[in-house]
């Protein structure tokens, strides 16, 4: 009697185990797909925190741009480096810098994380909903055979100071003047270059927005936003009239 019980707790603890060791293998299997992404990776460097952000994850969890954002930064400001939203961080020390000798931004180390994401994909994050959960995941399969590059900022130097002239450090579709972001306006996951033609500037809101969303896709959802929005307030055919005139005569 007391020896068929035992073993019946046995059995149904080795499937548990048997559970435990599906899922570590799989934790395993996400870390060593972290380290074929992100070889020899150097502290101080954003592939580095990165790399250190999704090491923190679980290999099933979903994160967010702002959560790596802040990650990234608070970790290379401990490390004695400079944060990448450097001014409002005042960080100092060691990280690239300018041929003045001042630090420079990095880029916005969600966005380049945004690059390796999309084993499931639920929209860009709101920072109208709070929402903290994260619309991110790592898509392990997909790069367990990586083999390309995770940096997203791939425009030339002189592409940036072109772009950032001509937009006049505004936000080339909503107009805000402040924190900009040089944006693909093709993804290149989409197969857009880092070309002249292809580049946009954006602020952060706008562009977290659009994502990594074709173009036509985003048009279709910035006019219902705003189609929405006039439709609810009984001024439908206005906006109608005025869409109809803009197509045919220009912006009045
Ligand atoms: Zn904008």
């Amino acid at each position: 009697m007391q020896d068929a019980s035992m073993q019946e707790v046995d059995e149904s603890m080795s499937e548990e185990d048997l559970l435990m060791e599906q899922e570590s293998l799989k934790q395993e299997e996400y870390l060593e797909t972290l380290d074929k992404m992100f070889p020899n990776t150097k502290q101080g460097t954003l592939k580095y925190y990165n790399k250190e952000f999704l090491k923190t994850k679980h290999y099933d969890q979903f994160w967010s741009q702002p959560e790596a954002s802040s990650y990234c930064n608070a970790k290379v400001i401990i490390d004695g480096g400079v944060g990448w939203y450097n001014k409002s961080y005042g960080g100092k020390g060691k990280g690239k810098t300018n041929p003045d000798g001042t630090p420079t931004s990095f880029g916005d180390p969600g966005r380049e994380l945004e690059q390796i994401r999309t084993e499931k994909y639920e929209g860009c994050w709101d920072n109208k909903t709070g929402e903290k959960a994260g619309p991110f995941r790592l898509n392990i399969k997909h790069y367990q055979s990586y083999t390309g590059s995770t940096k997203s900022h791939s425009f030339s130097d002189e592409i940036k100071t072109i772009v950032t002239k001509r937009s006049g450090g505004k936000c080339e579709l909503c107009g805000h003047k402040g924190r900009t972001e040089i944006d693909h306006f093709i993804p290149k996951e989409k197969g857009g270059g880092s070309t002249l033609e292809n580049a946009n500037v954006l602020c952060q809101r706008c562009n977290d927005r659009k994502c990594n969303k074709d173009p036509e896709q985003f048009m279709k959802e910035e006019v219902n936003r705003f189609f929405n929005y006039y439709k609810e307030r009984g001024m439908e055919e206005q906006l109608r009239q005025h869409f109809t005139n803009t197509l045919s005569n220009g912006i009045s």
